[in-house]
């Protein structure tokens, strides 16, 4: 299957699972997540309409935007930040899906700020309270929250997690469920401007239906548009 027969499967799967519940295809985002893949792989998901492309970590990420490889459709890092490459990635992507620390969220801000920008992030969060998995605690959240309301220089536009890895079903479902009610709750809050949510960014290759059952409205997908990924390399 090629890349492009990948991507029209997803968007009718994506399609059925929007349906069930009560909303279209259209209102749900396919974020290409291409590591591993070179610059030809991702320009075949941006020509095939994507409708952004996912990166995670910030060499990669350079070295296919020198190529142009993103050009047409925006482009999200989704892997976890080290504060020392926030200078390589403010600016230069449309979404930072993996804010995952107060104190990330002012540095990503402080450079914002310099460059004269505001820099859209979401707040990634750790829903399993995994040890070793990134993702902010829950108890930071409101933290998080407060910074950001005070922070010019980023706009929170909504949530992003990785579920603990799991092939039951209820499980998952159960994670996404708990993703979307802070996500409701979040936004009836009275924060300010700074504080908008528009995304809830949760769902996989092997679980991005539970994903949108639950009410995501922004999936990640990497091997189900481009194949398994080979880790030997
Ligand atoms: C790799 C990755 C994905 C996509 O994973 P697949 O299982 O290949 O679909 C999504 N989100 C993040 C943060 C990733 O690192």
């Amino acid at each position: 299957m090629s890349i492009a027969e990948n991507i029209e499967r997803l968007r009718a799967e994506i399609a059925r699972a929007a349906e069930e519940s009560g909303r279209h295809g259209s209102d749900i985002k396919l974020v290409a997540a291409s590591k591993m893949n070179g610059s030809d792989a991702v320009r075949q998901a941006v020509a095939a309409g994507v409708d952004a492309c996912g990166e995670n970590r910030v060499q990669e990420m350079l070295q296919k935007l020198s190529e142009h490889a993103y050009d047409g459709a925006p482009l999200h890092f989704i892997g976890h930040l080290q504060k020392n490459k926030v200078k390589n990635v403010v600016g230069n992507v449309d979404l930072i899906e993996s804010a995952d620390s107060p104190e990330l969220i002012g540095l990503i801000s402080e450079r914002a700020e310099k460059l004269g920008i505001v820099q859209d992030i979401l707040i990634e969060l750790n829903i399993g309270g995994e040890a070793n998995k990134t993702g902010m605690a829950l108890d930071l959240l409101p933290q998080a929250l407060d910074t950001a309301a005070g922070s010019a220089g980023v706009r929170v536009r909504g949530l992003m997690t990785v579920p603990p890895v799991s092939d039951d079903s209820a499980k998952n479902r159960a994670y996404f469920a708990q993703m979307h009610d802070l996500f409701v709750d979040i936004g009836a809050k009275k924060y300010n401007n700074n504080i908008i949510m528009d995304f809830l960014s949760m769902g996989m290759s092997a679980d991005y239906r539970d994903a949108i059952l639950e009410g995501a409205n922004m999936v990640r997908i990497g091997s189900a548009i481009f194949g398994a990924r080979d880790y030997t390399k």
